[in-house]
C-alpha cells in the first residue's frame, strides 16, 4: 500500500508546514467567521441586504457619508467584542516560530494584530475598520471619538486639523488598492516557499492573483477552504474543511 496516499490532509499539511522554509499565509472572511465577523459577500451577508456605497458616493454627499458611519457604528459591537479565534493562534505561533514574516490579509478586522503579529507583519489589502483616518492629512481618529461627535451633531463629523472627510481605514469599493501593501503581499508571495490560502474564496481581485503568482514562481500552495475555489486543481493540497480545526494543531508550535 502507498503510505502517501494513506496520509490524511491534516496530516499532510502538517509535513508542508513542517518542511517549509518561508510560509505566507493569505487570509480571508473565513478565518474570522468563529469570531463572529460576518462575511460581508456570504449569502445572508450584509451586502446582500444593503448596497454598499461606493467611494465616490462617499465623498458626494453629507448624507452618503452619514449613511455610512451609521451602518459601521451599528456594527460595532461585533468589531469590538471580536477575539481571534484557532486560525489567527496558529498563524500567530508560526509568525512567533520564524516560519511566518507576514501574514497577507483581505479582512479590516484587526484580528491578526489582536493575536499578537505586530502591525508591521500584517499586509491589510483592504484596510482596517476598526479606526478611522481623515482622507487629506491621514490623521488617525479612534471610532469612539467619532461616534461621540456624531451623536453629539447629528452628522459625521469632519476632521478637526484640516476639515477633511474622515473615514474607517478600510478600501471601499471604487477605492484605488493601497500601492504599500500591494507592493509588499506581491514581495511576500515570490519569496516564499509555501503559500497557504484560508478562508478566501480568491474570487475578489486582487486575491486571485496571489496564489497563481506563487506557484509560478515554485512554491507549494496549499488551499484551506470549506467551499472549493477556482484554483484548488493547481494547489498542492486542499483542505475543504472547517479553518479552525484544520489550524487548531499549529497553535502550539
Ligand atoms: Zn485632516
Amino acid at each position: 500500500m502507498d503510505e502517501r496516499a494513506a496520509t490524511t490532509p491534516a496530516a499532510r499539511l502538517g509535513d508542508l508546514i513542517a518542511g517549509a522554509r518561508t510560509i505566507v499565509p493569505f487570509t480571508g472572511a473565513g478565518i474570522s467567521t468563529e469570531c463572529g465577523i460576518p462575511d460581508f459577500r456570504s449569502p445572508g451577508g450584509i451586502w446582500t441586504k444593503y448596497r454598499p456605497i461606493p467611494f465616490d458616493e462617499f465623498l458626494a454627499s453629507q448624507e452618503m457619508r452619514d449613511e455610512t458611519w451609521r451602518r459601521r457604528l451599528a456594527m460595532d459591537a461585533q468589531f469590538s467584542t471580536a477575539r481571534p479565534g484557532r486560525g489567527h493562534l496558529a498563524l500567530a505561533a508560526l509568525f512567533r516560530a520564524g516560519k511566518v514574516p507576514a501574514v497577507i490579509t483581505q479582512n479590516i478586522d484587526n484580528l491578526h494584530q489582536a493575536s499578537g503579529i505586530p502591525d508591521t507583519a500584517v499586509v491589510e489589502l483592504h484596510g482596517n475598520t476598526t479606526y478611522a483616518t481623515c482622507l487629506d492629512c491621514a490623521r488617525r481618529y479612534e471610532l469612539a471619538w467619532v461616534r461621540e461627535r456624531f451623536s453629539a451633531a447629528g452628522r459625521s463629523p469632519e476632521c478637526a486639523d484640516c476639515g477633511g472627510y474622515i473615514k474607517t481605514a478600510t478600501i471601499s469599493f471604487g477605492q484605488a488598492m493601497p500601492e504599500g501593501p500591494m507592493r509588499r503581499a506581491e514581495e511576500l508571495t515570490l519569496a516564499c516557499d509555501l503559500f497557504v490560502a484560508i478562508g478566501s474564496s480568491l474570487v475578489v481581485w486582487p486575491a486571485a492573483g496571489f496564489p497563481l503568482m506563487a506557484k509560478r514562481n515554485g512554491a507549494a500552495l496549499v488551499i484551506i477552504n470549506r467551499e472549493p475555489t477556482e484554483f484548488d486543481d493547481l494547489a498542492n493540497l486542499v483542505i475543504r474543511n472547517d479553518i479552525g480545526d484544520a489550524l487548531a494543531p499549529f497553535i502550539a508550535h
